[in-house]
C-alpha cells in the first residue's frame, strides 16, 4: 500500500466503454507540474470499468507515479452517488494535497458532489493552477465576472484543494513508457454502491456534436448567418472537411442551433487544428473557448472583426458567398 503524505497531488481519470478520455492525460499533465512543485507524489484514480492493464500503464506513462483503479461492471456507468462515495473513502484514507479533474460532465458533477461530503472548498473551471511559494497552497486562477478579470483562489483551511480544469486547456505530456510507477487495484466495496440510482440506458449526442471538444477541424456559425436554416452551410462545409460543428452563444440562444454546440466561456473549449469561425465577430466570451487552435481562420464581412485580428487566415467577406466558393474548391480538388 502506498504511503500516504500531505504533499500528494491526485488527478481523476475518466474513461467510457473501458477506453480512457484524452482528458484523463491533459489533466496528468497540469497536476504533474505542482506535484513537482510540491514534492509529493502524482496519482490517477480511476473508477470504472473494462480499462486494460496497458490503459492504466498509459496513465504512468503520460505523468503518473501511481495509479488507484476501482474497477467492476457495477460501475462501467457514471452514477455520482456511488463514484463519490467511492472517492471519498479513498480521499479520507489517503488525504492527499490537491485533487484536480477535468471540467467534463462527470467533473462538474462529481467534483463538487464529493467537495461537499468532504467539506473542502472547489473552484470549477480553472485555467491556470500553481502553487504559491512559500504556503505550498494551491493557487486556483479562473475568469470571473463575464471573463473580465482573473480571480485567483486559495483553500487554506480545507483539505484536499479541489479544482476542476477546462478541457483542452493544455496538452498532456508526451507519453514516456520508461517511467516507472505502482498500479493499484482496489476492490469495489459493494457496501459504496448507492442503489437509489440506477443506469437504464445511455444515448449518444447528437451524430454532429459528437467530439466537438476533440475535433481536428472545427466549423463554427455565429449571428452572421441571420438565421437558423443558414446552419446547414455550416453543417456542410464542416461534413465536407470531416470536421464538428460549433457556435456562439448568440447563435445558440436564438435558437439556430442546439447548446451542445456552443463554443466559449460557457460552452465547450475545442482545440482543433483548425478552426474556422462564420460570422463571428470573436468576443472575449467566445475567444476564450478557441485559444489553443493551432490555426484560426475568420470569415467575416467586416473588417475590423476581433476575430480576424487574432485569426491566422482572415477572409474579409459575405459569409454567403464565400462558403459555396470554399465547397466548390474543396469539390475541384478532391475530382
Ligand atoms: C457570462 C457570459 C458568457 C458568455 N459565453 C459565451 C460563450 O460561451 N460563447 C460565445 O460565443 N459567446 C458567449 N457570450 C456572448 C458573447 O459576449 C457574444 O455576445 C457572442 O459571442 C456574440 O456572438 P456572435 O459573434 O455570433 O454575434 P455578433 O457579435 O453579433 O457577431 C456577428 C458577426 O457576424 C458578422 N456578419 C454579419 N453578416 C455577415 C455575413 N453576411 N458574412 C460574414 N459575416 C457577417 C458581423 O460583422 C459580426 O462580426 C457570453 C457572454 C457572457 C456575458
Amino acid at each position: 500500500m502506498t504511503k500516504k503524505t500531505r504533499n500528494d497531488v491526485w488527478t481523476l481519470a475518466e474513461q467510457y466503454g473501458g477506453a480512457l478520455k484524452a482528458v484523463s492525460y491533459e489533466i496528468l499533465g497540469r497536476g504533474r507540474s505542482l506535484a513537482d512543485k510540491l514534492g509529493g507524489k502524482l496519482t490517477s484514480v480511476l473508477i470504472g470499468d473494462g480499462v486494460s492493464e496497458s490503459g492504466l500503464e498509459s496513465l504512468i506513462a503520460r505523468g503518473a507515479d501511481a495509479v488507484y483503479a476501482v474497477q467492476s461492471p457495477e460501475l462501467k456507468y457514471f452514477v455520482c452517488e456511488t463514484y463519490s462515495r467511492i472517492l471519498e473513502k479513498l480521499i479520507r484514507e489517503h488525504e492527499p494535497a490537491v485533487f484536480l479533474a477535468a471540467a467534463t460532465s462527470t467533473g462538474r458533477t462529481l467534483m463538487p458532489y464529493t467537495a461537499v461530503k468532504i467539506r473542502t472548498g472547489l473552484t470549477a473551471d480553472c485555467t491556470e493552477l500553481d502553487i504559491e511559494e512559500g504556503t505550498g497552497y494551491l493557487l486556483q486562477t479562473r475568469p470571473a465576472i463575464g471573463g473580465n478579470i482573473m480571480a485567483t483562489i486559495k483553500t487554506p483551511c480545507h483539505r484536499p484543494q479541489m479544482a476542476t480544469v477546462r478541457p483542452k486547456s493544455s496538452r498532456p505530456l508526451p507519453a514516456d513508457d520508461s517511467r516507472g510507477g505502482e498500479i493499484l487495484r482496489i476492490p469495489l466495496d459493494r457496501a459504496l454502491i448507492d442503489g437509489r440510482t440506477q443506469v437504464r440506458g445511455c444515448r449518444r449526442e447528437e451524430a454532429d456534436t459528437l467530439g466537438l471538444d476533440e475535433a481536428d477541424i472545427v466549423v463554427a456559425g455565429g449571428r452572421g448567418l441571420k438565421k437558423g436554416e443558414n446552419f446547414h452551410l455550416i453543417r456542410s462545409l464542416a461534413r465536407q472537411l470531416g470536421g464538428a460543428v460549433g457556435a456562439s452563444r448568440d447563435a445558440v440562444d436564438r435558437g439556430w442551433i442546439s447548446y451542445p454546440h456552443q463554443v466559449g466561456l460557457s460552452g465547450k473549449t475545442v482545440s482543433p487544428k483548425i478552426y474556422i469561425g462564420i460570422g463571428i465577430s470573436g468576443a472575449i466570451q467566445h475567444l476564450a473557448g478557441i485559444k489553443t487552435s493551432e490555426i484560426i481562420v475568420s470569415i467575416n464581412s467586416d473588417p475590423d472583426a476581433t476575430l480576424h485580428r487574432i485569426a491566422d487566415l482572415a477572409i474579409v467577406g459575405d459569409a454567403f458567398q464565400i462558403i459555396p466558393e470554399i465547397q466548390k474548391r474543396l469539390d475541384e480538388k478532391r475530382r
